[in-house]
């Protein structure tokens, strides 16, 4: 019988073949072939970029999706850009990461505890996927979701990210609407009882990060707080 972490396995390998969104597929492709003039020569990834991390981690990472130059190019969730650095620099201060960089699917970084994944697996033009691109993905995400039952802290990495997560639960009937639960950083409830913990953060993009509306200090805060949350008795007897 299969365990979970092999279907999560299979998942990722089915992900990595699809072409469901027509607009994103060209997209992908079209960075790849382009390319930005730093990486000219290495060889985009240019297709779905899977979860990573440890598939048995309680604290799951739900980004929104990968980076032109970043994940695109590497294959590797927030790997080669800079929202990675911000996102990985953090996970490392609070101890979910055993080094604080992230440069390629190469580099010996491990996540302990944590597992990151998006609601959208294809880099979309201006960071802005479509709303039915959003839907055609979501499927993934409920899976992703299925096969991780001991996930005990969701932090959602912007608005469209505690979206999809709510909308999954929507589609499953465990809530009735998505309206109780607002977005703002720093902002943490629990949709179902007994149900994972959900902590909202701004995404670590560029354009939050250069203008300082997410600190360094504000990410790591996050991740300290989800640390706090895993520690208490209450979480840990909560299942999915
Ligand atoms: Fe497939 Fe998701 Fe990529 Fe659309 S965004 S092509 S559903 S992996």
């Amino acid at each position: 019988m299969k365990t979970p972490t092999t279907k999560l396995t299979v998942l990722n390998d089915q992900l990595v073949s699809c072409r469901l969104c027509p607009r994103l597929v060209s997209h992908r492709e079209a960075i790849g072939e382009i390319q930005r003039r730093a990486y000219r020569g290495e060889q985009y990834w240019s297709k779905p970029v899977p979860g990573f991390g440890d598939p048995k981690g309680r604290l799951l990472i739900l980004g929104l999706a990968p980076g032109a130059h970043g994940a695109n190019r590497t294959g590797r969730i927030f790997t080669g850009d800079r929202s990675g650095e911000f996102l990985y620099r953090a996970l490392h201060q609070a101890g979910f990461a055993n080094q604080p960089h992230s440069i390629s699917r190469k580099d010996g970084l491990q996540l302990f505890d944590a597992y990151i994944t998006s609601p959208v697996h294809c880099v979309p033009p201006d960071n802005k996927p479509l709303r039915e691109e959003i839907l055609t993905c979501r499927p993934y995400l409920s899976r992703e979701l299925a096969l991780m039952p001991q996930v005990r802290v969701i932090v959602v990495l912007g608005r469209i990210a505690l979206d999809s997560y709510l909308s999954v639960l929507q589609d499953k009937g465990s809530i009735k609407s998505r309206a109780p639960f607002r977005f703002a950083h720093g902002a943490s409830f629990r949709p179902v009882t007994p149900g994972p913990l959900v902590l909202a953060s701004y995404h670590p993009s560029q354009q939050n990060t250069s203008t300082k509306k997410l600190t360094a200090n504000m990410l790591r805060e996050i991740f300290e707080q989800a640390r706090h949350f895993l520690a208490e008795p209450d979480v840990y007897s909560i299942s999915a």
